[in-house]
């Protein structure tokens, strides 16, 4: 083929592609240009996943309507005149794409009205072309429309997962938008829904509070320091008691922009060392400033990467806020692991352990003979294990027992985790789930994210024994759960099981990662001290066991060394 030039419409519409990669980064560009417009109220409205519609309208400055046109083209921005310039950036948008970008892939409208002007004016592109120009009446500020995303570049639309996930990704970003500013209201509303609106007061605990609940926001410890010529930080940390199972509820926010920096989020994560149990994340909102000339915000087009001139010392000074938050606010804290694990998983006293069964999950409600002797005589068929006799337990992590040929070391968390897997989806399929009421019910906050999460997820949950119904705008009553979880913190275990099913990297739940979720948060722990009688009953679910030989993540469940192994390790052969 012959060299040659591409044609703007194919040109504007690869360089869209950096900028504009999915729904959500178009919401972020225009909540972006909302903000650097100095609004004060940003209305987002989503629909079909943002693939059909996506509303921004904010009450800012507004576009002149001699310059509106001048917006579309490509490079073309106020908020740079030289190049000087880009060594002090204090706007969210510099780079004059995301207008162009985005108008090239959609259909896009625009009205708006600058301050100076009586009427406003409205523009209409499609695939990047403008069709039609007319003036329009509208108070003050901008609406942007975009309808039909990506319908003319088939090849993204591949990659745009499910609508779902990319309410999620939405809902996350406005999220994340709202805490980074505290003094804008946000309103959210996916498919016609009130997902999240916070009241712009300027407090960053209001927002976290609409957010991630009021009690989540009062708990939350105050971060406040500064360093002369480096930078200071402002924002809040959660206790270490206020831990989460999945990573994500950190969020880092320098000069007024949201940044993902995996280097600054261990910064956070660094702090809480000792503090937390084994696997749990923090949650923390962390607002950073520094001198704009010492931070880099052009090393990619979406601008969520930045560098830092100075980072080693901005990564001790975020470690710092947060550990001197999380001392200051309890001293004793900081002692050691230890002390955060006086009570097994299950949450019964070590000392004062009733029966095994009970702490295997049968502490409620009436027992199920059933479970206990399987009648599917499947459940023999399938067994591959032997029998084995327990010897005692290595590291508080693995049981060494003793079977026909040699020695078996089993990961308890793991072994534990399978036969309560197999009984979940036992149990869901023959519709006897066990389930536990609450004496009293519990209200527990959603984030929007998880809101939008829940509506994926709700059924399958039901169907393993959670009840729960909403609640006002962000929050659910919670009824019952699964006995199975019983002895656990109930909004907790919720939580939990519900963000290991709305990780936005992964595809939608199907009952089976809901059955792994419950059967992995019932599961005694890797670092529980076991019994003898508990070391026993764990062998002895994990021999009836259909798969026995792995965990449903697929990690195995026991090692075997066999009698001829050791012989021959010891030199007897
Ligand atoms: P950038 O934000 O990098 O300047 P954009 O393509 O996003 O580039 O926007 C181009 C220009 O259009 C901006 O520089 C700004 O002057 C104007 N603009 C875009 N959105 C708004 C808005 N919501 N309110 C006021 N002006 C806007
Ligand atoms: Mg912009």
């Amino acid at each position: 083929m012959a060299i040659r030039v591409l044609t703007p419409e194919t040109a504007s519409q690869i360089a869209a592609g950096e900028v504009v990669e999915r729904p959500a980064s178009v919401v972020k560009e225009l909540i972006e240009n909302s903000l650097d417009a100095g609004a004060s109220h940003i209305v987002v409205e989503v629909s079909g996943g943002g693939l059909k519609l996506i509303r921004v309208v904010d009450d800012g400055q507004g576009i002149p309507t001699a310059e509106v046109e001048t917006a579309f083209e490509r490079h073309a921005t106020s908020k740079l005149t030289s190049s000087a310039d880009l060594e002090r950036i204090a706007t969210l948008g510099f780079r004059g794409e995301a207008l162009p970008s985005i108008a090239s892939v959609s259909d896009l409208e625009l009205v708006t009205r600058s301050e100076s002007e009586q009427t406003g004016v409205r523009v209409h592109f499609r695939g990047g072309a403008l069709v039609k120009k007319e003036a329009s009446a509208r108070p003050q500020g901008t609406t942007v429309q975009v309808a039909n995303l990506f319908r003319n570049v088939p090849a993204r639309l591949k990659f745009v997962k499910s609508i779902a996930t990319e309410n999620g990704r939405i809902g996350n970003l406005v999220t994340r938008y709202a805490m980074a500013r505290p003094s804008v209201r946000f309103t959210l509303a996916i498919d016609g829904r009130n997902t999240l609106s916070t009241t712009g007061s300027g407090e960053l605990r209001e927002a976290v509070s609409s957010v991630y609940g009021a009690d989540t926001a009062a708990s939350m410890l105050n971060v406040a320091i500064e360093e002369k010529g480096l930078g200071s930080i402002q924002g809040l940390a959660g206790p270490p008691t206020l831990s989460r199972a999945q990573a994500g509820y950190v969020t880092l926010v320098l000069n007024g922009r949201w940044i993902q920096d995996r280097r600054l989020t261990y910064a956070v994560e660094e702090a809480y060392h000792n503090m937390l149990e084994v696997g749990r994340r923090p949650v923390a909102a962390l607002l950073i400033e520094t001198p704009t000339e010492d931070v880099d915000v052009n090393v990619s087009p979406s601008k969520a990467e930045v560098r830092f001139k100075r980072d080693r010392e901005i990564f001790a000074l975020v470690q710092r806020s947060v550990r001197q938050a999380l001392v200051e606010s309890s001293p004793v804290q900081s002692t050691s692991l230890s002390a955060s694990r006086p009570v097994s998983s299950v949450g019964v006293p070590l000392q004062k352990r009733p029966l095994a069964s009970d702490l295997l999950g049968w502490a409620s409600g009436p027992r199920n003979p059933e479970a206990e002797t399987p009648a599917t005589p499947s459940m023999f068929t399938k067994t591959t294990l032997p029998l084995l006799r327990v010897v005692g337990q290595v590291n508080n992590t693995y049981i060494v027992a003793e079977g026909p040929d040699g020695m078996y070391l089993v990961d308890q968390h793991a072994a534990h985790e399978r036969a309560l897997f197999e009984r979940t989806l036992k149990e869901m399929s023959e519709k006897r789930v066990q389930i536990q009421g609450m004496l009293a019910p519990v209200t527990v906050d959603l984030t929007p994210v998880q809101k939008e999460g829940l509506l994926q997820v709700a059924e399958s949950l039901h169907g393993h024994g959670f009840d729960f119904e909403p609640f006002g705008d962000n929050a659910y009553v919670l009824r019952a759960l699964p006995a199975m979880l019983s002895g656990r913190a109930p909004d907790r275990a919720f939580l939990d099981i519900l963000d290991s099913l709305i990780d936005p990297s992964i595809p939608y739940e199907t009952d089976e990662r809901s059955a792994a979720s419950i059967a992995c948060h019932s599961a005694i722990r890797a670092g529980d001290v076991l019994q003898k009688e508990m070391m026993e009953e764990v062998v002895r679910l994990l021999e009836q066991a259909e798969s026995p030989h792995t965990c449903p993540h697929g990690r195995p469940t026991l090692v075997h060394l066999s009698s001829s192994l050791l012989e021959r390790e010891f030199g007897r052969r």
